[in-house]
């Protein structure tokens, strides 16, 4: 229902567990029914979800600390496809815990994807919609080491609507988004940059912003941002100034 995600500089810090949690409290607005992040950095990938209020899951951080971190992604979800659990709850990780995906929307041919994918052996945990998009993508991943090349190619085999985005451990500093029939934003930042369903999620970090179109994938750093088509060309995304006060 609500995503955010941030990629900082190169040491890490608590910030992008900050930013994410600052994020998903300004799109508390939407409603929800559960919120979970992951963070990535030298400690590798780690990741917390809890069904009911963001005060679950930030009760959560208190007890168990994430450790710091160069990139984050959050989510708070209205549950479509499973019941509102912490199973549920996003993100998704891989079987290796590696990759994790947040998912706004619904993926209409998930049932057929998952067949194909507990054929090859997958064992899936919840009853989302969701999860196939973490396995696919972990699949792609370990065949062309690249989270925006393996994005674009699991992309074009989801049908429905989604805004998605993942973190690799093995990418630490790196966030990639995709979008089709729900909304994904850039936030540009001075040494960080953000992602957002809407600019809300990313409000109090920057104003400068830039829309992501249908089927596009980007890719943010601390430094960078870069957007392809659904062909993988580079486009220039549309900027804009968030004009209205937080
Ligand atoms: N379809 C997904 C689920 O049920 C995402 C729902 C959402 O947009 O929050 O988990």
């Amino acid at each position: 229902c609500g995503i955010v995600g941030y990629a900082g500089p190169g040491s890490p810090s608590t910030r992008p567990l900050d930013v994410t949690l600052d994020g998903l409290a300004r799109l508390e607005y939407r409603g929800y029914d559960s919120a979970g992040i992951a963070v990535v950095g030298p400690e590798g990938l780690s990741s917390v979800k809890r069904s009911g209020k963001l005060a679950n899951l930030r009760a959560s951080l208190e007890e168990t600390p994430l450790p710091a971190a160069t990139a984050a992604v959050g989510h708070t979800r209205w549950a479509t496809h499973g019941a509102p659990t912490d199973v549920n709850a996003h993100p998704h990780l891989s079987a290796d815990g590696k990759l994790a995906v947040i998912h706004n929307g619904i993926i209409e041919n998930f049932a057929q994807l998952k067949r194909e994918l507990v054929d090859l052996g997958t064992e899936f945990t919840s009853e989302t919609d969701t999860e196939v998009v973490a396995h696919l993508l972990a699949r792609t991943y370990d065949e062309v080491h690249d989270l925006t090349d393996a994005m674009l190619a699991v992309a074009r085999r989801l049908e429905g609507a989604f805004t998605l985005l993942a973190v690799h451990a093995d990418q630490p500093g790196t966030v990639v988004g995709a979008r089709r029939n729900s909304p994904l934003v850039v936030g540009l930042g001075d040494g960080e940059n953000f992602l957002g369903s809407d600019v809300a999620a990313f409000i109090s970090g920057t104003r400068e912003a830039m829309e992501i179109d249908q089927d596009q994938v980007v890719t943010i750093t601390a430094g960078s941002v870069r957007v392809i088509d659904a062909d993988g060309r580079e486009v220039e995304g549309r900027r804009f100034t968030v004009d209205w006060d937080a």
